[in-house]
C-alpha cells in the first residue's frame, strides 16, 4: 500500500474528525500517503479527491462534525455507482479506503469488498448500533450532551414537581436512551428492544408519587414513539400532565469528549494497521477495551446487542 483513502459517510458524530486525523497521521508515519474522499461516497463517485497533509488534520481533534462532510448517496447502492467509484479510486492510484460511518456505510465498504477492493470499516455514529464494537464514535458525546439536559430538566422538574418525558435519538436501537436514563437516574426509560409496558409504567409513576417523589423522568427513544405521543398516552391512563422535550440534532453536535477522542484515535491507525497488513474487508471496534477486527461481511450479519445488565440495572436503581 502506498497511498491509501479515508471518508466519512452517512450521519455524522462527533470524534469522526479525531478518526480521520489518526488515520492521515498514522498513514503519514509510515511513509503512506493519504487521500481524502470529501462528501461521503458521493465525493468518490464525482472525484472529490484531496491529499491530506499531517497537518491538514491540524486543530481538528476537539471539533465536532467532519471536515470531510458527509452526504447520503443513493447512487452507491447501484452497480453503476459502485463501478464510477472504483474507476476513481484506480485513478488516484488508491490501494485501499478506509470507511467512517454508520451501519449504511459499512454496507457500502462491504460492496466494495465484495468488488475485490480493500475496505476498513471504523464504527462512527451517535447511536451505538454497529455490530461488532461495543462502543461507536460519538456515542459517548452523545451521552454527555443528553445527561447534560437531563441534569437542566430536573432542577425546573424538581422545582416545579413535574413529571418530564425526554424524547432521545434511537430510531432501532435503545442505547442513548438506556445509557442515558441509568446516568441521568431516569424513573423509566423507554426502548425499541422491549415492547412498552404502559400497565407497568403507571404503576411506577403512582408509586413514586406515594412515596413522594417530587418529580419524575421519563426517557423514550424515537423509535417507539414520540414524547408527544407518550404524554398523550401517559395523560390518558394517569392523568398526570408531562411535559415534552426532544433533544433532537443537539445530540449529533458538540466538541468530543475524551473518551471518544480516543476511541477515534485507536480505531483510525488501527484501520490503518490493518491495510499496511493487506488486510482489506476488516470492521475494527472495541470489545474489553480490547481492539478488534471482524470481516466485514460478517460484522454486518451480527446483531447489535443491548446491554441487558445495564437494562435491569437501571430498572433495579429506579424503583
Ligand atoms: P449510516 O452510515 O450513518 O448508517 P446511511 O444508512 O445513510 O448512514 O448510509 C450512508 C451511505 O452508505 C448511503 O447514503 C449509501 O451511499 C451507502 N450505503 C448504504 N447502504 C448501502 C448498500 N446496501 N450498498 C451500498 N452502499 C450503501
Amino acid at each position: 500500500m502506498k497511498r491509501i483513502g479515508v471518508l466519512t459517510s452517512g450521519g455524522d458524530a462527533p470524534g469522526m474528525n479525531a478518526a480521520v486525523r489518526a488515520v492521515v497521521r498514522k498513514a503519514i508515519y509510515h511513509g503512506v500517503e493519504v487521500y481524502g474522499v470529501y462528501q461521503g461516497y458521493q465525493g468518490l463517485i464525482n472525484g472529490n479527491i484531496h491529499q491530506l497533509e499531517a497537518g491538514s488534520v491540524g486543530d481538528i481533534i476537539h471539533r465536532g462534525g467532519t471536515i470531510l462532510r458527509s452526504a447520503r448517496c443513493p447512487e452507491f447502492k447501484t452497480q453503476e455507482g459502485q463501478q464510477q467509484a472504483l474507476k476513481q479510486l484506480d485513478k488516484h492510484n488508491i490501494d485501499g479506503l478506509v470507511v467512517i460511518g454508520g451501519d449504511g456505510s459499512y454496507r457500502g465498504a462491504k460492496a466494495l469488498t465484495e468488488r475485490g477492493y480493500p475496505c476498513v470499516g471504523v464504527p462512527g455514529t451517535i447511536d451505538n448500533d454497529i455490530p461488532g464494537t461495543e462502543f461507536t464514535i460519538g456515542f459517548d458525546t452523545a451521552l454527555n450532551t443528553v445527561i447534560d439536559a437531563i441534569d437542566k430538566i430536573r432542577d425546573t422538574a424538581s422545582s416545579h414537581e413535574r413529571t418530564f418525558i425526554i424524547e432521545v435519538m434511537g430510531r432501532d436501537a435503545g442505547d442513548i436512551a438506556l445509557w442515558a436514563g441509568l446516568s441521568g437516574g431516569a424513573e423509566t426509560i423507554v426502548i425499541p428492544e422491549d415492547p412498552i409496558d404502559m400497565e407497568s409504567m403507571k404503576e411506577r409513576l403512582m408509586k413514586g408519587l406515594k412515596r413522594g417523589k417530587r418529580h419524575s423522568i421519563i426517557i423514550v427513544a424515537e423509535g417507539v414513539m414520540s414524547g408527544n405521543e407518550l404524554a398523550d398516552k401517559v395523560k390518558e391512563m394517569t392523568g398526570i400532565e408531562t411535559r415534552v422535550s426532544v433533544l433532537g440534532h443537539m445530540q449529533r453536535g458538540g466538541s468530543p469528549t475524551a473518551r471518544d477522542r480516543v476511541l477515534a484515535s485507536r480505531l483510525g491507525a488501527k484501520a490503518v494497521e490493518l491495510l499496511l497488513a493487506n488486510k482489506g474487508g476488516r470492521a475494527v471496534g472495541i470489545e474489553r477495551n480490547e481492539l478488534v477486527d471482524y470481516d466485514i461481511i460478517e460484522a454486518l450479519s451480527l446483531p447489535h446487542k443491548l446491554d441487558l445488565d445495564i437494562y435491569q440495572l437501571s430498572k433495579e436503581l429506579s424503583i
